[in-house]
């Protein structure tokens, strides 16, 4: 979502004829687009803006705009008073209005032209929002207090802002929203959005993130049965493989439901590969919620999964980390060894097959179960080709294009 929200801003300095640097001695402008889903992304972001100063000190005609989740967590009050060599705090809420803060700061736009550019994924690969914020109340997240309620985009927005994005030379659009097949706007649901993206002409893939298990439906099964465009890779955060923790997260299903879901999507769509996100050390996790998790691993099968150290995002004292960071330490481990092991497992499996991969250099694409491919020559930026896979080693493919 920061990604997507900073590809907007750099955007709205593309329109002033701004280009982007990585040099910061040669930027006029810098931008910290802040996170603060756990609390080492919020000091992270603190550093980061207190490195500033010296920069300031030696460009007092450059603006600093400090935007995003931490911004709005902390306010423009408390960070201008801290760091009173910043020019602007735009906060998550109002990121959409981050043209005014652009504008009091350097003028209005000259109405340049602007072209479609990627930060952070490859020219090929757009992210397209669908919603903003999030109306669920997982007990563990800062989101919906930061971002506020879930507000879903109309259709149309979406489909202009994808068709534009793939007449710059976008093959693939990943639609983004925290709870994003919760879609629905008027009469259009998540799976009729879908098929109207599908039907975008240039687009070669579709993938959505992240999806919640409380909103998948038959109507997205039959959907993902019958479109082979739309990836064979889904996101979908479990959290946790114990019912107990998934209770006090409040996150509306128990593990079995959860692994039913992933059963009957890949029923759908055979080969499907599935990700996942856990916390580790939520409040009253006990061994054997964590063995639960470790279990949960295994019957998943899942490609990847991204493991974090649960972070209290409130002063309430029932949500304090009650594990000694050791133990935190040592179960993260455990886990990490743990998906990294299953992970190798699922990979192995793809040797012999034939993986349809979106090539972004000659040599490096990903397939559409989103491993990453690699060949000895042959590829192209842009191009999808047949891969007959012929290893696997540290989360990547290997083979020969057919
Ligand atoms: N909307 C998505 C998740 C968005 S936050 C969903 O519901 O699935 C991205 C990930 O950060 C979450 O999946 C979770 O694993 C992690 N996360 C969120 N809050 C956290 C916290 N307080 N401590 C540790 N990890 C957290
Ligand atoms: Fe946070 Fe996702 Fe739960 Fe929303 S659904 S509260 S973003 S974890």
């Amino acid at each position: 979502m920061n990604e997507a929200d900073s590809e907007g801003i750099a955007a709205a300095f593309r329109r002033r004829g701004y280009t982007l640097t990585e040099d910061i001695k040669k930027a006029d402008a810098v931008v910290v687009n802040t996170c603060t889903v756990r609390q080492k992304a919020e000091d992270k972001a603190i550093s980061q803006i207190g490195r500033l100063r010296v920069w300031k000190e030696k460009r007092p005609e450059g603006k600093i705009f400090v935007v995003g989740c931490a911004a709005q967590k902390l306010g423009g009050k408390y960070l201008k008073n801290r760091f009173p060599f910043v020019d602007e705090v735009v906060g998550a809420k109002a990121i959409e209005q981050f043209e005014d803060s652009l504008i009091r700061q350097l003028g209005p736009s000259p109405e340049t032209e602007t072209s479609h550019q990627n930060i952070y994924r490859s020219p090929q690969t757009a992210y397209v929002t669908i919603m903003r914020g999030c109306s669920h109340k997982c007990s563990y997240c800062i989101v919906p207090a930061v971002r506020g309620p879930a507000v879903f985009l109309s259709p149309e927005a979406v489909l202009a802002d994808a068709q534009a994005k793939l007449a710059a030379g976008a093959k693939e659009i990943v639609l983004l929203g925290q709870t994003v097949n919760a879609y629905r706007h008027n009469k259009t649901t998540f799976d009729r959005l879908l098929r109207k993206v599908l039907q975008l002409p240039g687009l070669e893939r579709l993938r959505f993130m992240s999806p919640h298990p409380l909103y998948f439906d038959g109507a997205f099964e039959a959907l993902l049965a019958e479109q082979p465009k739309l990836a064979r890779h889904i996101h979908l955060p479990a959290q946790s493989g114990s019912d107990k923790i998934l209770k006090a997260m409040r996150r509306g299903y128990t593990s079995g439901e959860y692994l039913n879901l992933i059963a009957r999507l890949r029923l759908a769509a055979p080969g499907l590969a599935v990700s996942t996100d856990f916390i580790v050390g939520y409040p009253g996790e006990t061994e054997k919620d964590f063995k639960d998790t470790l279990a949960m691993v295994e019957a998943g099968r899942f490609s990847l999964a991204y493991c974090f150290k649960y972070s209290p995002r409130t002063d309430q004292p029932e949500m304090a980390a009650d594990l000694p960071n050791e133990e935190l330490e040592n179960r993260l481990e455990r886990l990490l060894a743990a998906v990294k092991k299953n992970s190798l497992l699922v990979l192995n499996e793809r040797i012999g097959k034939i993986e349809e991969v979106l090539f972004e250099t000659e040599n490096y694409g990903r397939a559409s179960g989103n491993f990453a491919v690699r060949v000895k020559a042959g590829g192209a930026p842009g191009r999808m080709e047949r891969v007959l896979v012929a290893g696997a080693e540290k989360n990547t493919l290997n083979g020969k294009i057919q």
